[in-house]
Order: C-alpha cells, then structure tokens, then sequence
C-alpha cells in the first residue's frame, strides 16, 4: 500500500457536542484544525441550543448514531489523532474508550460550560477518571474540570500530578489561583505532567477578554492537531498556548452578543 500524496494533510477527529453560537465544541475544534493545517472529521455527541449567555437545552445524539458516526469516519479516514470534548454521558465515555482508545487521544473532559451550565455530571467524571484518561495521550482539563475529577480542592499542580497517576499527561488550565503559584502578574500558568513525572509550569500572557467562549475546546484541538503533525507532546502543548493566546488577543475588542463571546477563530 502506498502512503498519502505528499501535501495530504493528517486527519483529525473530534467526537463533541454543537454550541449553535458558533463559539465552542465542534465550530471551535474544525476552525483551529482548518488553521492548523489538518482535516477535522467530527463525531456529535450532543446539539447544544446556546449563545453567548448560557445553555437554554442539550439534546444528546442517540448512543447507536454516534457508533455509526464513529464508524463511518475510522472505515474510511486514517485518523491520526482524536480528540474528545463534550460526552455527555457514561456510555459514549465507554464508546471512545473502546473504538477509539488505540490512537492518539487528546481528552478536554468537558463538564461544565463557561457560563456554569452542567454538561456531565459525577457519573460522567467517574468514567473519565475510570475509563477515558488511563487511554489518553493527554487530557486537559481546565482547574473545575480537574477538581471534579480528583473530587479535591488542591492546587492545580498538585490536581495535574494525580491525574496523571491515571497513566496519562494532564494539563491543568488556567484556574483563579495561577497568581499564588508563583506567577508574575502578567502570566497565565498551565501545569503539564506526565505519568510518574513532576508538574511543569507552563506560562503565557493574560489576555483580558470578555471573548474567551470555546478557548478550552480551541485549546484541545490545537494540541491534537500538533500531535497528528507529529510534534512532541511539550511542543504541541506550548504551541496549543501559545496559538489561544494569539486568537484571544485577535478578538478581545470585539462585541458579539450580550455575554461571554466566542474566542476569534
Ligand atoms: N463543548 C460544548 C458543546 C460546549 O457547549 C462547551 C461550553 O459551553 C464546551 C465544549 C466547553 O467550552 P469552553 O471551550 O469555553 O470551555
């Protein structure tokens, strides 16, 4: 068998939810992809009816219509990387873990939505914990996320070291306590450690938007399109910072909507 002609880009696949803004989940993740130089394939999970205030219903896709969804693409496509937002619930956890856990996997365990709407709830985090993350190549979760999983209030370096005694890298992002471990007023932290590693800080600049709806799912996807480029995971990770720095920047004079407005992609 011959490979791709050259210039083909790697397949991506994202298995999330709609955010019918346009902000966050599956718009977000194929918008950076298309950026970044690979083609996204996406799996639903979930149709979201949201805007920039809030989630008003979720309508969760059928369990057999995402396996079809998933099928289809891995019959056809040579994924190089995956990479999983909104689940939504116990069994499409399982169902990633089982189809898809064999390939590169970029884990953002969507639980909560910027504006505090619940998108998966204890059970869905105790199959993250239980199933998803000890499959992943990384998973990155923002500071609430991490703290549902570990079921712990610590601080994000410490929740970054016990996820990743799961067997997989965690990122820890951003969370309100970045100052007191040791940032300079001008820098965000990350925490990134690998399995029976110690946690890395990882800085960039704050950007102060309103802007910021989709930057975690914007984030994700730009790991896992570094990985199908066959980066490192410390070079896509700091390459994944440093691109949502550039694209919070780009929109932080914007004003779509009346609420928390999609990160510029
Ligand atoms: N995926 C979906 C479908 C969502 O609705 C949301 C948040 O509203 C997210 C992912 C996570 O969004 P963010 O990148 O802002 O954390």
């Amino acid at each position: 068998m011959t490979g791709p002609t050259p210039g083909t880009p790697p397949v991506v696949l994202t298995v999330a939810g709609t955010d019918s803004g346009g902000a966050a989940g599956v718009a977000a993740d194929l918008t950076t992809w298309s950026h970044l130089g690979v083609h996204g394939a996406c799996v639903v999970t979930a149709v979201t009816a949201q805007d920039t205030t809030g989630v008003r219903a979720v309508h969760a896709v059928p369990l057999p219509v995402v396996a079809a969804q998933v099928e289809a693409v891995t019959d056809d496509l040579a994924v190089a990387a995956v990479k999983t937002g909104m689940l939504g619930s116990v069994d499409v956890v399982r169902l990633v873990a089982e189809r898809l856990g064999h390939l590169p996997l970029v884990v953002d365990p969507v639980l909560v939505a910027t504006s505090g709407a619940v998108l998966g709830g204890a059970d869905v985090a105790r199959a993250y914990a239980a199933h998803l993350l000890p499959r992943a190549t990384v998973a990155t979760p923002n500071r609430d996320e991490a703290v549902a999983l570990c079921g712990v209030e610590v601080p994000s370096s410490e929740l970054a070291e016990r996820l990743a005694d799961t067997g997989c890298a965690v990122v820890v992002t951003g969370g309100p306590e970045w100052r007191a471990e040791g940032a300079v007023a001008a820098d965000c932290v990350d925490w990134l450690c690998l399995p029976g590693g110690v946690p890395q800080a990882v800085r960039h600049p704050v950007v102060a938007t309103t802007h910021d709806h989709g930057s975690g799912c914007t984030y994700s996807s730009a790991v896992a399109a570094g990985l199908a480029h066959g980066r490192t995971l410390e070079t896509a990770v700091a390459d994944a910072a440093a691109y949502v720095t550039g694209q919070l920047r780009q929109g932080s004079g914007w004003s779509l909507g009346r609420g928390r407005g999609p990160v510029s992609h």
